[in-house]
């Protein structure tokens, strides 16, 4: 997965050559929420803008992680194991609620996104 440590790199060059910030973390989270907030509102409003904003997010999490020391290759994959061993049960109102135990694959829930359906739809019954 060492593709996000060359983007994290790319971005880094950019900030740096566009003289963005480099230093500021409180400053680099707030900017990064508000494009997490323009890719909302793309989704709302303006669906074919999308893609961008969700770049535009990545982007200013790579920049978070190299600004912070963060190799996120290695600490996307350990959150990925992580969350494999994670076991959830859908509670009383349908919310899937994670449990103590750990799930053999897991893929017990949430599923792979391989079966037609995509993530987002999934998701939506998730209570995400
Ligand atoms: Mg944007």
């Amino acid at each position: 997965m060492a593709i996000l440590r060359l983007v994290q790199r790319e971005a880094w060059a950019n900030k740096v050559a566009k003289g963005f910030n480099t230093t500021d973390v409180a400053l680099e989270f707030a900017l990064t929420h508000a494009e997490l907030s323009e890719a909302f509102e793309a989704y709302r409003k303006h669906p074919d803008k999308l893609g961008e904003e969700l770049a535009d997010v990545v982007i200013f999490v790579v920049g978070l992680a190299e600004m912070t020391g963060v190799n996120l290759d290695a600490a996307v994959e350990a959150k990925l194991a992580k969350n494999a061993m994670r076991r959830y049960v859908r509670g009383p109102t349908g919310v899937l609620v994670k449990t103590e135990g750990e799930s053999r694959s897991g893929r017990e829930l949430g599923g792979t996104g391989r079966s037609g359906a995509s993530n987002h739809q999934k998701r939506k019954g998730d209570g995400f």
